[in-house]
């Protein structure tokens, strides 16, 4: 038998799938996962650059690990020589807006100039032009389809996300490695939106424990644009 949903609440459900589900192209397509088939995960880390991202960056140069960074413009234009050390890592630059807005019920206007600016801004101080957009929140809305073509930009959500920014080291890397299958995009934060010395101590201890496990566990990383289009 079929459930009898109220038609109300089933809209508010598309909606609230079509704005946050991370397979959901109502509002614009994007990617969620690479291919399966090839043992390569995608580290990505939103919200920075912050004060602490050069910790994650030593991580990662240890185990010769390459990431993708979504960056917020806000706080690239705070910390611009972070920023830019991101990018001289060999790692890759992706825009997470500027302002991290929540967007959904904001006019395509506002969303647009946002994008803009964040883009402008990353370009402007890290010498790389993003190819890759994510949204902040995950939420997507009206607009964004529209701004994210006139740049050039892709979006992409993840496959699995860590709330890194509420739940313990051992608790990250536990969903984390729950998470994981070939082609996956890993979703970690090196930020906090834009508050200056954001507390990351329990992303950059997670991100202590995962990389040699997933190593050991014979995964290989690559940048998002290596994992999405691994022929370019
Ligand atoms: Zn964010």
């Amino acid at each position: 038998m079929q459930p009898v949903v109220p038609a109300a609440a089933a809209g508010a459900a598309f909606l609230a799938w079509a704005v946050r589900g991370r397979a959901s192209e109502v509002f614009g397509p994007s990617a969620w996962r690479g291919p399966r088939g090839r043992r390569v995960l995608a580290l990505t880390f939103d919200d920075g650059p912050s004060e602490t991202t050069p910790q994650i960056l030593e991580i990662l140069e240890r185990y010769g690990v390459p990431a993708t960074f979504f960056q917020c413009g806000a706080n690239v234009e705070r910390l611009p020589s972070i920023a830019r050390a991101v990018g001289e890592r060999g790692h890759e630059i992706g825009n997470h807006s500027h302002t991290h807005p929540l967007c959904c019920f904001r006019s395509p206007g506002f969303i647009a100039a946002d994008l803009e600016r964040a883009q402008a801004a990353i370009e402007r101080h890290t010498g790389m032009r993003p190819a890759w957009y994510r949204a902040p929140f995950g939420v997507r809305w009206f607009g964004m389809r529209g701004a994210q073509r006139r740049l050039g930009l892709q979006a992409v959500m993840w496959t699995v996300i860590g709330y890194d920014w509420k739940l313990k080291a051992d608790e990250i890397t536990g969903r984390m490695m729950a998470g994981v299958s070939e082609g996956a995009i890993l979703c970690l934060h090196d930020g906090r939106e834009l508050r200056v010395r954001p507390e990351i101590g329990e992303t950059a201890e997670a991100l202590r424990q995962l990389v040699p496990r997933l190593l050991d566990e014979g995964y290989k990383f690559e940048t998002v644009s290596r994992l999405l289009c691994p022929t370019s």
